[in-house]
């Protein structure tokens, strides 16, 4: 996945890529293999599909009659950047029909939820909510022939290797009899079912919750919601933990100490003055947690528990982490999150572009200057702010901007 913004999967799922302006079609594939063309490479796929130990059969099944198609390449060059905030991302994707849906899933379902608790400690919530997130509770799973896609993206040389392994994990899923070639269909770009598994994590987490002999996450949710669990769990979840929890935060808080790196006891929060958002004392007892101010300090405020970790692993986007993690706290039965007040006094994408070339050029790495507000902008920002004597909450301000400019 992308190592900046929305991840692939959920700007397919979410049907938000959009051509970036003046898109002009790709350039030609390059030569990034030892083989000429397309179908000698895919012979190549073949023969180490049989020397890993698929069947004839299944690599026939897979890769007869699947061709290159450009038109995949295009779209894999034309996805847009990513850069709504935490607000506007949640008030799209945590919208009321969502919210109504999902709570009604979980009712449905309440029983294989259940069982999905006790084998993989993962509650309802955080899995409806990923799954609303990802494909609107399996209603979008994508369409396309996703054996096209692989093959196509591993024959492309912007990330041969990666869609190569899942052209080989998709024939080995083919193998197993979990999926005929012709069920294997999602997005361009190759994930599969109700959670938008990677044909590898299919491999390797995908279970059979409903028994019926084959691991099915397109058509069974059961099996995709029991194996998004799994997979969850092998990220580190801690059962009968919580992920995220809404707090106030005063003004005096010591802002540096806001930092998903930096996990300090309740009794600390507490004793800066942190509450729950009615006023309330924190509980006295839970995990050690982070503050986690999406929009910075003028904006909504967390504690980020250790399994806000497993959000920030299933997709490194800070945003979309944020809005799955409180998407299940609504799920969950939370209020919907107070604002703040950083209203319109928000950068616009245009000017983090300009904070991050600005801090870019004071040397720090802050890898591209595309308007998101990653960890490594944040990292930057936040080292600006001690320097400058701002308030150091690890978003980009006006107050910062000005700054930087005076001093360029
Ligand atoms: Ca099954």
């Amino acid at each position: 996945m992308r190592l900046t913004g929305l991840p692939l999967l959920a700007v397919v799922a979410l049907g938000l890529a959009a051509p970036a302006p003046g898109f002009a079609a790709p350039p030609p594939v390059e030569s990034c293999h030892k083989e000429k063309t397309f179908d000698a490479w895919l012979d190549g796929v073949r023969s180490d599909a049989r020397a890993a130990g698929d069947s004839a059969n299944a690599i026939d099944e897979a890769l007869d009659g699947v061709t290159f198609d450009p038109e995949i390449v295009k779209k894999d060059r034309a996805q847009g950047v990513f850069t709504q905030d935490f607000l506007q991302f949640s008030d799209r994707m945590v919208a009321a029909y969502r919210l109504t849906e999902g709570k009604a899933r979980i009712a449905k379902l309440a029983d294989v939820f259940q069982r999905i608790e006790k084998t993989y400690g993962v509650p309802a919530p955080v899995l409806t909510g990923f799954w609303g997130l990802e494909t609107d509770f399996g209603a979008g799973n994508g369409t396309g022939p996703t054996l096209t896609s692989l093959a196509t993206l591993g024959y492309d040389c912007r990330r041969p290797d990666f869609f190569r392994q899942q052209l080989m994990a998709a024939i080995k899923i083919i193998d197993r009899g979990d999926l005929s070639a012709s069920q294997m269909r999602g997005p361009w770009a190759g994930e599969l079912g109700q959670l938008q598994f990677i044909p590898e994590r299919y491999l390797n987490f995908g279970v059979d919750f409903d028994g019926d002999g084959r691991v099915d996450l397109l058509h069974s949710s059961p099996d995709a919601l029991a194996s998004a669990a799994n997979y969850i769990k092998s990220l580190g979840w801690k059962a009968g933990q919580p992920w995220l929890q809404e707090v106030r935060v005063p003004q005096s808080l010591p802002w540096e100490k806001a930092d998903l790196s930096i996990k300090l006891p309740l009794s600390q929060w507490s004793q800066w003055g942190v509450t729950l958002p009615g006023g309330k004392p924190l509980p006295a007892k839970g995990p050690d947690a982070s503050l986690f101010l999406p929009m910075g300090r003028n904006g909504p405020a967390f504690l980020a528990y250790p399994n806000f970790d497993a959000y920030l692993q299933w997709n490194n986007s800070l945003v979309y982490s944020a809005t799955a993690a409180y998407f299940a706290t609504r799920l969950a039965g939370a209020p919907p999150v107070g604002r703040g007040t950083i209203g319109d006094s928000e950068l616009t994408a245009a000017e983090v572009r300009q904070v991050q070339s600005l801090l870019a050029a004071k040397g720090y790495d802050i890898g591209k200057a595309d308007g998101i507000i990653g960890a490594s902008t944040r990292q930057a920002v936040k080292a600006e702010q001690l320097k400058f004597g701002l308030p150091p909450d690890s978003y980009p301000s006006r107050e910062l901007l000005q700054k930087l400019t005076e001093g360029a």
